[in-house]
């Protein structure tokens, strides 16, 4: 028997509540150690049995657990800040499908490792949209890496420098979504797309892959250099694969140019002498 364990709760003169902390913590159950007298008192008020007691300790230490083991998954993605879809404004982006990136957003393609390529010029809420969907895949509990496509051949270079590459590759093909954000404003040297292609390759029928780029599929071979790997690659990526197109005008022009124009009224006003904002 484990020494820790006793002497038992009978003959000890250790009080029960230091025990049951410890034992807690042994178990890995802080709701539990943080929660057990008050939910104990509310109990006791409310005339409820020991089974419901308890009960509700385990749901609540569920319920935290979960929120843990969320907050560790989006803290894993590397997401550069946080975004959502309910900060999105569909309505500024009308070639975009709004019921497919709702559909998306329920993540069934992630279980099915099919793959997801957002197209569209700067600024038009590319970036916005895969974090979005990111983090819709770290709550539904899955496993979820973001990077951008300069960032990834680099850190690809720097791993096979190294001799750690088989370690990132490994890595890279695990995760359960996988988001490329920025394939386009980089071209690659030819190594560097070798590289950024074996991971699109090892990840095919594997897992679940984001892709954004600026450029249309014609023109991936400007930054992949080779049109053979483009084919490959595109060949791998398209073979399951939900379009986003969003064609459109810059979001952040757009809400910079309200801005201006917001700023510019009370002037108007003020010249003609009103008084209304
Ligand atoms: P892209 O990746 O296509 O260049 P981003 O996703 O970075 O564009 O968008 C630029 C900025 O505009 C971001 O701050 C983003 O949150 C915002 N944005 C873009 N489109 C929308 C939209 N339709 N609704 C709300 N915010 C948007
Ligand atoms: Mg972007």
């Amino acid at each position: 028997m484990n020494a820790d364990i006793e002497p038992s709760i009978e003959t000890t003169t250790v009080a029960p509540q230091v025990l049951l902390i410890n034992h807690f913590k042994a178990l890995k159950l802080p709701t539990f150690a943080r929660e057990y007298e008050k939910v104990g008192a509310d109990c006791a008020r409310e005339g409820v049995d020991y089974p419901r007691y308890l009960l509700r300790l385990c749901e609540l230490e569920r319920i935290d657990r979960e929120r843990r083991t969320m907050e560790r998954r989006i803290r894993l993605a590397r997401f550069p800040v946080t975004k959502s879809l309910e900060t999105f404004d569909f309505m500024a982006m009308p070639t975009l499908n709004k019921s497919l990136v709702l559909e998306l957003a329920r993540c069934e393609w992630i279980d099915k490792r099919e793959n997801v390529i957002a197209l569209g010029p700067s600024g038009v809420g590319k970036t916005h949209t895969a974090l979005a969907l990111g983090l819709a895949a770290c709550q539904k509990g899955h496993s979820v890496g973001f990077t951008t496509a300069a960032a990834l051949v680099h850190e690809l270079m720097e791993a096979r420098d190294e001799k750690r590459l088989r370690a990132l590759q490994k890595q890279l093909t695990n995760v359960k979504l996988l988001i490329v954000d920025e394939l386009g404003y980089v071209p690659f040297t030819a190594v560097g797309a070798e590289l950024l292609f074996e991971v699109f390759s090892r990840r095919y029928e594997h897992g679940a892959t984001l892709v954004t780029s600026n450029l249309p599929f014609d023109e991936w071979t400007s930054v992949l250099g080779s049109e053979r790997l483009t084919g490959a690659l595109l060949d791998r990526l398209t073979h399951h694969v939900h379009i986003l197109e969003m064609n459109g005008e810059s979001y952040r022009l757009a809400t910079s140019k309200k801005r201006q124009q917001r700023n510019a009224k009370p002037n108007i006003a003020a010249e003609k002498g009103g008084t209304n904002p």
